[in-house]
Formats: C-alpha cells, structure tokens, sequence
C-alpha cells in the first residue's frame, strides 16, 4: 500500500477509535517523516496531510525548504531531542517543539523566536515510562518554568501541553500506565496554571496509537504505519 491508503487507513482507525470512547474532540494527526525523503512527504501531502514531525533539524530543514515551497500551509513539530547550538533553525522551519525536556532549552527558544518576532507553541515531554530517557524527569521542574510563564518570562512561547513516549514493550499495562501519567500531569499542572491552555497531549505512535486515544491523547505521532519501516543507519 501507498503513503495515500496508509494515511487513510490510520485516519479511519483514529475516528473509529475516537468514536468507541465517546471522544467529541478530534485527534490530531502528527505524520512522522524521518528518514523518509521529501518525496514522500510530498505524496503525503497531496493526499491533504499537512501537519508533520521530524526529530533531526538539518534533515527536516532540507525537507521542509522542498516541500513548503508547493505546501506553504504544511506544519512541521520538531518532536526529537534539541541541542541547543539547533535551536536557530528549529524556530525557523517549526511551529511547535514538542521535545522539550529542560529549562534551558526554552531560554533559548525565547531568543531565538525574539530574534525572527515569532510566536512558537512548545510542549512539555515528560519522562513516563522506564525504558524510554528523554524527557523532564521532575514535574517539580515542570511546574517551575510555567511559573516563569506566568512571570512573563518567554512571551514568544505558548506552552500548548505535554508530550511523551511510551516504553517499548508488549506489556499493554505498561503502556497504558505511561499515557495515565502523561494525563494526571496535564490535568493537575492545567489546574495550577487555568491562564495557559495546556490540553495537547501529544501521546501514540504506530505501535500504541489506540491506546493512547483511550487514554486521551489529543495528537498521535505517526511514522511506520504511514511511510513503511525506517533504514537503520
Ligand atoms: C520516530 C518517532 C515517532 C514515530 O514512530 P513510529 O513507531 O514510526 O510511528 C513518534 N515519536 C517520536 C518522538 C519519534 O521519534
């Protein structure tokens, strides 16, 4: 099958899925292209997906110039582990940073985006599962940079919500208890912080998406089931 049946085949799973808990909210859709190259980015996005992840920025950027230029709508969330000396470039080619896991990083991005005068949306990743490294490991550390938030520290960032990865396992109960934590954060952190809108729960991949969904994500990070496996380098 090709990247357009894939696409409407997860499309059709998340709704139906949706639909079975008695979700109102649409999920969104994060189709991850890594490794994969511009043309099938391309292909995806003739098939009507505009939003997409990348977790390498020089990969991404390469894409992204390629693609935006017969996409201009087409939205790239940066969702892997961000050096700081990439930052520059990342604001530059995204309109959300889902991987951040330090403080440090969001000084950064309040430069850069300052620098360029744009308003960038971020998420938390939160480390929830035991395999898995990235991430804050301390919503204590959480909960202090959305104080610097309300201090008017980043006003070219919109904190929009948490993201994390689940572990790699075959034990569902372990996954499912990685996504509740995810949630719990949110829910407590939202009512501590009512001025933000902190709903997005970036949560699910090609392996645990459904579970995920069950479990109240708001946007599924996508790669495998869209574009077929990934080479190893
Ligand atoms: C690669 C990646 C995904 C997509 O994984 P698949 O299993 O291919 O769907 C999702 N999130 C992050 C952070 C990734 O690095």
């Amino acid at each position: 099958m090709g990247v357009k049946e894939n696409l409407a085949e997860i499309k059709n799973e998340i709704d139906s899925i949706s639909k079975k808990c008695g979700r109102l909210d649409k999920v969104k859709l994060v189709a991850v292209s890594k490794f994969h190259p511009a043309s099938a980015v391309l292909e995806a996005a003739r098939a009507g997906q505009i939003l997409f992840g990348e977790n390498r920025v020089q990969e991404a950027s390469r894409k992204f110039d390629e693609v935006s230029k017969q996409f201009p709508d087409a939205q790239l969330h940066i969702i892997g582990q961000l050096q700081r000396n990439k930052v520059k470039e990342a604001v530059r080619i995204a309109t959300c940073i889902e991987s951040v896991d330090r403080i440090e990083l969001l000084d950064e991005i309040e430069k850069r985006c300052a620098k360029i005068e744009k308003k960038i949306k971020i998420l938390f990743e939160y480390h929830t599962g035991e395999e898995s490294k990235s991430g804050f490991e301390s919503e204590e550390e959480i909960r202090a940079s959305l104080k610097n938030f309300a201090d008017g520290k980043y006003p070219h960032i919109k904190p929009s919500g948490f993201m994390t990865m689940a572990p790699f396992t075959e034990d569902e109960s372990a996954i499912r208890a990685s996504f509740k934590k995810l949630r719990a954060l949110r829910d407590s952190l939202q009512g501590e912080f009512p001025r933000f809108d902190l709903r997005e729960l970036s949560m699910g991949m090609s392996g645990d998406f459904k579970i995920a969904i069950e479990e109240g994500s708001t946007m599924v990070r996508i790669g495998t089931a869209i574009f077929g496996a990934r080479e190893i380098k």
